[in-house]
């Protein structure tokens, strides 16, 4: 699967099939914060997640996110899926 970064900034823009249940801190990122993103990358069950570093101006500090496996907070291996448009969630 091709991994297109740019397509995914679609931070706080999905509405969650599978919301990370591990605490409000990291689901508040995501959904409020837009500081952590997700992926459209999905393995294992769980699509991936990935913050983007940015500077003090506000800009990217880097060009590809820093993919992270666990909750920074909570330290919780991070799971969630996005509902996908056209899916069905059981
Ligand atoms: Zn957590």
């Amino acid at each position: 699967m091709e991994f297109d970064q740019n397509k995914d900034h679609i931070g706080g823009n999905f509405e969650w099939d599978v919301a990370p249940s591990c605490c409000d801190l990291l689901r508040g990122a995501v959904d409020e914060e837009k500081f952590i993103f997700v992926s459209n990358f999905a393995s294992k069950g769980s699509n991936s997640f990935y913050m983007m570093p940015v500077t003090s101006d506000g800009y990217f500090a880097r060009e590809s996110g820093v993919t992270i496996n666990h909750c920074p907070w909570c330290e919780t291996k991070i799971s969630g899926t996005k509902k996908y448009p056209g899916t069905k969630s059981a």
